[in-house]
């Protein structure tokens, strides 16, 4: 699917959770022996860095079922053997599934279930462990060729879970976006810096395109740290789990929003410094011009394209639309 919401982002150039510790000694029980087992070595291309604390496993859980991030609520969702499925909610898609460490106990919850997965050894073993598991099945190819109305037909809105593999952090971020209202929530994890940058203050050196974009369609809500010795391999940064609200930005239309989306692309591209000089050559309008949308839309020309508000940009689009 090509989206323009993809425009916004490149595949991350760095293809790992920064280095990590593949070449440590090797592991004797957990992941390690997992991986053994099926004779997998961890590919850095997919980001696969395994989860291997099964509290923090838990605790993604209890935020994807809703149960809050308390291990308690965690451990019912995941207890197979604790009882019947609550089957009340909407269908899970997880991206990703890897060994499984968030996987079984998402299928337990008895509600429908996707997990798509890339790697082919990968996908070969959660067929194996979703067997028990009617509710469940496991789709193989990239998430970002998939359309969520084909993985899970249908109206309820789905919850999307992942420990995101950082090269397709933010593509797969843009892809939940591109699925529209059927996505109820998404709760992800990723490097920590990348969700800094998606929750960053204008002005900040981190604040950029996509994080307007993310801002222009969902709510962003940081639920907790999860530090390095929780994967196997282990990364070099902090990941930090968080959940993504798809969500209009209030009081815009589409047009407006996709005219924000345009404008901030072609405002934030280039070295150019001040805005009335990045929107002027981004646009093809010149610098006096965008200088003349810019003073109707109260913003001071002289600015960096990074410090303008999500406001304001919807202020310079509306200011844009009049002048044509
Ligand atoms: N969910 C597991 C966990 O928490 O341990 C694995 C997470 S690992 C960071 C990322 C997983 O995504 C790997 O299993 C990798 O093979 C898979 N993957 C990488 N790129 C993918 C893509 N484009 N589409 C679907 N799965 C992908």
């Amino acid at each position: 699917m090509n989206h323009p919401a993809r425009s916004f982002i490149s595949r991350e150039s760095s293809t790992t959770r920064g280095r990590d510790a593949r070449s440590a000694p090797r592991a004797t029980t957990g992941v390690a022996a997992m991986l053994r087992a099926l004779d997998v070595r961890p590919s850095r291309r997919l980001g696969q860095n395994f989860l291997s604390d099964p509290r923090v496993a838990e605790r993604i859980v209890a935020v994807a079922l809703g149960g809050g991030a308390g291990v308690g609520a965690a451990t019912a969702a995941a207890g197979a053997a604790a009882g019947p499925p609550a089957a009340t909610a909407g269908p899970i898609l997880e991206i990703g599934p890897g060994l499984g460490a968030l996987t079984e106990r998402l299928a337990a919850s008895g509600r429908p279930f996707v997990a798509v997965e890339l790697d082919l050894r990968l996908a070969e073993h959660i067929e194996t462990l979703l067997r028990p598991y009617p509710n469940a099945r496991v789709v193989r190819g990239d998430i970002l060729d998939q359309r969520l109305d084909a993985l899970l037909p249908g109206t309820a809105p789905v919850t999307v879970v992942a420990n995101l593999p950082y090269a397709i952090t933010s593509p797969a971020i843009a892809w939940v976006l591109e699925q529209g209202p059927r996505v109820a929530r998404a709760v992800l994890m990723a490097q920590r810096e990348v969700a800094q940058r998606l929750a960053a203050k204008p002005g900040t050196k981190e604040h950029g395109s996509f994080t307007v974009f993310l801002a222009l369609h969902a709510e962003l809500n940081v639920e907790f740290r999860v530090s390095p010795g929780a994967f196997h391999p282990r990364p070099d940064v902090d990941s930090v789990v968080f959940t993504v609200m798809p969500r209009p930005y209030p009081g815009t239309t589409p047009e407006e929003r996709a005219a924000v989306e345009r404008i901030v692309r072609a405002a934030t591209g280039g070295r150019r410094k001040t805005l009335a000089n990045s929107l002027g050559h981004g646009l093809g309008i010149g610098a006096e011009r965008a200088r003349a949308i810019l003073g109707r839309a109260g913003v001071d020309p002289g600015r960096r394209a990074e410090t303008v508000t999500v406001d304001e940009w919807i202020q310079v689009a509306r200011a844009e639309g009049a002048a044509e």
